[in-house]
């Protein structure tokens, strides 16, 4: 099992706004910009970031089909701890909504990063060992019961982490910006570099789907006039 608390401070403005649906022309910008550069410091401040994995024999996980092919399971469990998730309650309270609603996505923004790099060292510790990894199965997701997140979190809990995350009755997490999930591993399986590929997840309404590069034609141009763009960019700038 390895446990990491050092994340690397990586908070992706441009991300951020564009979760938040406010592209620098907007008239919205500057009040935004302005909030931000309140938050980021707060963030720092309140965010407490653990996180780990666990290789253990598939032997030991609950039945899954969709890993059944494999001899491993990697475990893993990610949080910001509580402290930031009461502040964004705070500001809802005091009816900072502009505030609240940024200083929320700034959070799922980070515990995002926080997942890459998570991602990053246990596929470096992966490779190390000779095996591969599947697409990253999250409970409650694709079949798989949500009730597995217990299973998961009692096996960090029994070595002494992730001590402050709780599962209701309803197996929802808290603190709220948490995240538990696991991969099916086995030597046969490839190893990809990148745990996020929007191409094919079917997450239709992730905020962070990456916007890629779109070409415009405009009409009776010629194919030299192609606007390259990302999705939502307003058009008139070019
Ligand atoms: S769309 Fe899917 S793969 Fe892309 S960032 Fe969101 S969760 Fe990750």
């Amino acid at each position: 099992m390895k446990i990491i608390s050092n994340f690397l401070w990586n908070l992706q403005k441009d991300r951020v706004f564009r979760a938040m649906d406010c592209r620098e022309e907007g008239t919205a910008y500057d009040v935004l910009y302005a909030a931000y550069i309140k938050l980021e410091p707060i963030l720092k401040e309140l965010v407490e970031g653990e996180g780990g994995y666990y290789f253990i024999e598939k032997s030991k996980f609950p039945p899954i089909e969709k890993i059944d092919h494999c001899s491993k399971v990697a475990c893993c469990f990610l949080t910001l701890g509580p402290k930031i998730t009461d502040e964004i309650s705070k500001l809802f309270h005091q009816g900072d909504y502009l505030e609240g609603m940024l200083l929320d996505v700034m959070a799922d923004e980070l515990i995002f990063n926080f997942s890459n790099q998570l991602y990053s060292h246990l596929s470096n510790e992966a490779r190390a060992l000779g095996l591969g990894l599947t697409e990253r199965i999250e409970p409650g997701e694709k079949d798989v019961p949500l009730k597995v997140q217990k299973a998961i979190l009692t096996l960090f809990q029994a070595e002494g982490a992730a001590l402050h995350l709780t599962l209701t009755e309803a197996y929802m997490l808290k603190p709220v910006k948490s995240m538990i999930y696991f991969y099916g591993s086995s030597k046969e399986l490839p190893l990809s570099e990148t745990d996020h590929s929007c191409k094919d997840c079917d997450k239709a309404a992730c905020k962070f789907r990456d916007a890629g590069k779109l070409s415009v034609e405009p009409s009776g141009e010629k194919k030299s006039n192609l606007l390259k763009s990302v999705k939502g960019d307003n058009l008139n700038r070019y």
